[in-house]
C-alpha cells in the first residue's frame, strides 16, 4: 500500500489482515451456499426464496471483493486457495442437505447472525484506528443486517403458507 495510506493505520496490521482473511473465507462459502441453495431450494414460494438467495450470493461476492481489496492494500496476501476457506471461516458452511425452503432459510438466517457478530468485532477494533478498513466493513456489516431482515421476513410470509 502507499506509504501515507499504511501510516494511517493505528491497528496491528498483521492481526488486522488475519480477521480480514477469515471473513473472507466466510464470504466466500456464504456465495456457495446462497448460490447452491436458489437452484435446490424446494417447496412453498421457491420463486421468491430462491431470487433473494441467489441476490445475497452476488452480494457476498462483492464483499470477498470488497476485502480482498483491503487487504491488497495493507500489504497482505488474500487466501489464494479455496482449501483455507474451511480452515480459516468463522461462521463454517451449512450443507444445503435439506432443500425444503424453511430448512434453508433456517440455515443462512444462522450465518448471517454469524457474520453480523464478525463484522462488529472488525468495525469496533477498527474504529477511529483505521478509517478505511472500518468504512468498508460498516459497510458489510449494513449488508448482513439487510440479509437477515430479508431472510427472516421471507420465513415470516412462509409460516402463513404452511
Ligand atoms: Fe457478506
Ligand atoms: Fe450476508
Ligand atoms: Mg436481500
Amino acid at each position: 500500500m502507499g506509504t501515507k495510506g499504511i501510516e494511517l493505520v493505528q491497528v496491528d496490521i498483521q492481526q488486522l489482515v488475519g480477521l480480514l482473511n477469515k471473513a473472507l473465507a466466510d464470504e466466500w462459502l456464504a456465495v456457495y451456499q446462497y448460490w447452491m441453495g436458489a437452484r435446490v431450494c424446494k417447496g412453498p414460494m421457491r420463486g421468491a426464496v430462491a431470487a433473494e438467495l441467489q441476490e445475497h450470493s452476488n452480494e457476498e461476492l462483492h464483499h470477498a471483493e470488497m476485502l480482498t481489496e483491503r487487504i491488497i492494500q495493507l500489504g497482505g496476501t488474500p487466501l489464494l486457495e479455496p482449501r483455507q476457506w474451511y480452515e480459516a471461516t468463522n461462521c463454517g458452511y451449512e450443507i444445503p442437505q435439506d432443500p425444503s425452503v424453511k430448512t434453508l432459510l433456517a440455515q443462512n438466517i444462522k450465518g448471517e447472525q454469524c457474520a453480523i457478530e464478525v463484522y462488529r468485532q472488525i468495525v469496533e477494533l477498527t474504529r477511529g484506528k483505521d478509517d478505511v478498513t472500518f468504512k468498508m466493513a460498516l459497510e458489510i456489516l449494513e449488508d448482513e443486517v439487510e440479509h437477515e431482515d430479508d431472510l427472516q421476513a421471507l420465513l415470516e410470509d412462509l409460516q402463513g403458507v404452511g
